[in-house]
Formats: C-alpha cells, sequence, structure tokens
C-alpha cells in the first residue's frame, strides 16, 4: 500500500485479502467485517463469526490483524470476535422479560468472571478497577457475587449506603476513588444468603436500576462465580461491553475458563480475553519462581480458543494481604511490579472497550 489515505475503505481493501478457511470467499465478501473504527492510526473492528467456529477462526483473526497492520499509517490493530447477530426474524425470543436494561450515563461495562469460585475473580475485579481509577477514569465497581460478596472488605468498607436527597435511589459508596456498591453493604456479613435463581437477577437488577451510579466511564461488574442462569441471565439483561474471564493455569480451571467464554459468546457479549492469576510464585526470601499450578496454561488455551491474552498476575502474599488488610495492593503499591502488571491489563482492556462501544453505536458497514 503506497501513500493512500488510511480510511474505511482502505482497511476493507485489506480484508478482502483475508480468507475464510471453510467457505469459497473473502471475509469481507462474506459479510463477516463489522464496525470498523480508525483512530489516530489505531484501527479496530470486529469478525462476526459463528461461536463452533471461534477456535478454527483465530487464525483467521490474526490474518485480518495482519492484513490491516500493513497499511501504511497504522500503528495498531485490534480485531475482536464476536458471535454472529442473527437476523430479527430468526432471534430466539429472550426467556421472560428479558429486554436489556438502559444505564443512563454509564459508558461501557466490563464484567469480569470466572469458571469457578477461588480463582481470584473479586480480586482482579477489585484491582482493575483501581487500574481504571488510577488511568484517570470515572469508575464503578459493582459487587454482582451476591453468594460471597467480598468487595466491601476488600476496599474497607462498612456501614450502609445512604440515599440519593428527593429521590429512592441509593447512592454508591466511595473507597479509594471508587463508586462501589455490593449486596454485603446491604445485609450483614455473617448472615447467610440463600438465594434462589430468580432473586439473584432481582437482587442484581435492583443494584445496577436503584442506585445513583451517575456519570461513570466503566462499571465493573464482579459476576457470580460459574457459568449457570444467574451468570447467563445477567449477560443478556444488562448491556455488557464485553468480558473478562479469570483463571488459574491448572486444567481444570481452564476448563471452566472455556465455559465461560461459550457461555458470553452464546450471549453475543464479546470476550475480551483472559487473565491469568495465581500464574507463578515469587520466594520473597530467595527470589526463587515456582509455578505452583503450572503457568501459561491460560496464555495457550486462550490462542487455542480465539482468545486474546490480557496478562499473568503472580500468587503473592501481598495481594491477598492488601485484600485482607482493605486496600487493593495497586492503591497501596501503586508503583510496584504488581500495580504495573494490573495497569498493562486495564490499559488492554480499556482499549478493547472503547472501540467495542464505538462499534456498537457506529451504523453497520454493508459491504457487496
Ligand atoms: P474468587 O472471587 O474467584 O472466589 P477471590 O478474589 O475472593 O476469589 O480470591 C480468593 C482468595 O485468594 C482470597 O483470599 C484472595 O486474597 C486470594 N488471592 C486472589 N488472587 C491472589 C493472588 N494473585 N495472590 C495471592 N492471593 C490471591
Amino acid at each position: 500500500m503506497t501513500s493512500s489515505a488510511l480510511d474505511q475503505s482502505a482497511v476493507l481493501e485489506a480484508l478482502r485479502r483475508v480468507r475464510d478457511p471453510d467457505r469459497n470467499d473473502d471475509i469481507v465478501s462474506l459479510k463477516m467485517v463489522s464496525g470498523i473504527v480508525i483512530r489516530d492510526g489505531n484501527v479496530g473492528f470486529t469478525l462476526e463469526i459463528d461461536p463452533q467456529r471461534a477456535e478454527r477462526l483465530e487464525a483467521t483473526r490474526k490474518a485480518a490483524e495482519a492484513a490491516v497492520a500493513d497499511l501504511e499509517g497504522v500503528l495498531s490493530v485490534s480485531a475482536v470476535m464476536t458471535a454472529e447477530r442473527p437476523a430479527p426474524a430468526n432471534q430466539a425470543a429472550p426467556r421472560g422479560n428479558q429486554s436489556k436494561m438502559v444505564l443512563d450515563g454509564v459508558k461501557t461495562i466490563l464484567a469480569v468472571a470466572s469458571g469457578k469460585g477461588g480463582v481470584g475473580k473479586s480480586t482482579t475485579a477489585v484491582n482493575l478497577a483501581a487500574a481504571f481509577c488510577l488511568m484517570g477514569l470515572r469508575t464503578g465497581l459493582m459487587d454482582a457475587d451476591i453468594y460471597g460478596p467480598s468487595i466491601p472488605r476488600m476496599l474497607g468498607l462498612s456501614g450502609q449506603p445512604e440515599t440519593a436527597s428527593g429521590d429512592k435511589k441509593l447512592l454508591p459508596m466511595q473507597a479509594h476513588g471508587l463508586a462501589c456498591m455490593s449486596m454485603g453493604m446491604l445485609v450483614a456479613e455473617d448472615t447467610p444468603m440463600i438465594w434462589r435463581g430468580p432473586m439473584v437477577m432481582g437482587a442484581i437488577e435492583q443494584m445496577l436500576a436503584d442506585v445513583e451510579w451517575g456519570h461513570l466511564d466503566i462499571l465493573v461488574i464482579d459476576l457470580p462465580p460459574g457459568t449457570g442462569d444467574a451468570q447467563l441471565t445477567l449477560s443478556q439483561r444488562v448491556p455488557l461491553t464485553g468480558a473478562v474471564i479469570v483463571s488459574t493455569p491448572q486444567d481444570i480451571a481452564l476448563i471452566d475458563a472455556r465455559k465461560g467464554l461459550n457461555m458470553f459468546r452464546k450471549v453475543a457479549v464479546p470476550v475480551v480475553g483472559l487473565i491469568e492469576n495465581m500464574s507463578y510464585f515469587t520466594c520473597p526470601h530467595c527470589g526463587e519462581r515456582s509455578e505452583i499450578f503450572g503457568h501459561g496454561g491460560a496464555r495457550a488455551e486462550a490462542a487455542r480458543i480465539g482468545a486474546d491474552f490480557l496478562g499473568e498476575i503472580p500468587l503473592d502474599i501481598r495481594i491477598r494481604q492488601n485484600a485482607d488488610g482493605g486496600q487493593p495492593i495497586l492503591m497501596a503499591e501503586p508503583d510496584g511490579e504488581h500495580a504495573k502488571r494490573y495497569l498493562d491489563i486495564g490499559k488492554k482492556i480499556w482499549e478493547k472497550l472503547t472501540l467495542l462501544s464505538q462499534t456498537d453505536k457506529a451504523p453497520r458497514i454493508v459491504v457487496n
């Protein structure tokens, strides 16, 4: 490509060189490309695919990125695969009253998910929210992990949220610059909560609709662990911009992460990527690195299943101690190595969410 301007037609022209491995045509002619966004040399677009072919099409996604990266003036390229949106006539009727909620004033919503409990999903959600805050974004954090709401403890919050004057809405509580809401703020910590399916969604909807979130650049939602009905309903009802999946390197946790990925693909929520938590352990005494749960599993799995790998967080006692002490490590040691890792991951996520939120609003490009 010589000196022609970087615009949508240049991007489409480059993408016409990329072929679908199973269908005898290129990805543009097959109408797989949508939502091209070009911002100061940074290009983003989505590839709409049948989720069953995600793994198979990972090489195609990479080839599409490479084709655009070759264009003059391109600084970065991000291609995200999303599930094909079925034509309205074929669209499965949502179960019950499941149209999407509207959250005015909230620009992007990120779900933090995990296939199973105990992998560090909440710890990651809190530190990512803290990273967004340090990046200068107006950030909210909602603890939808109603079975074990741990976010108030991790942020050192106690007491109850107040009601906005003249309104029945609750004000989120403030901690370390974050606006937060958790079921844990509304019930005593030692009250056992027994939730049946529909109650879970009811509680979550209240935390979204009956809380005055105000203007936020990003709302981080710490989902309940697992990939059951509650998570599925939430992903259908809440206008999520994207989701990240937290996993440890162990095989079993990765299998669960894969279930999470399939769940989001089913409901057409873009998975921004995988994060490997408890990735390795560095001995604080001798500096030796041990890979307690194996290492690199999430990176390999991400490549296999067609998701981006966002980064690794080590197993470190300071991460746990700070979480237990009510101050995320990112706030306690903003210049430390862990802060840098969370910030790197936070920046990657924000870049993708920005693209995805623009893509959603941009008119779909129809190419023949
Ligand atoms: P989940 O939300 O997946 O159930 P949590 O975030 O509550 O998991 O984490 C479970 C436990 O593991 C907590 O005690 C937390 O402090 C600890 N933990 C999580 N991530 C790390 C880490 N990278 N290093 C050390 N401890 C961690």
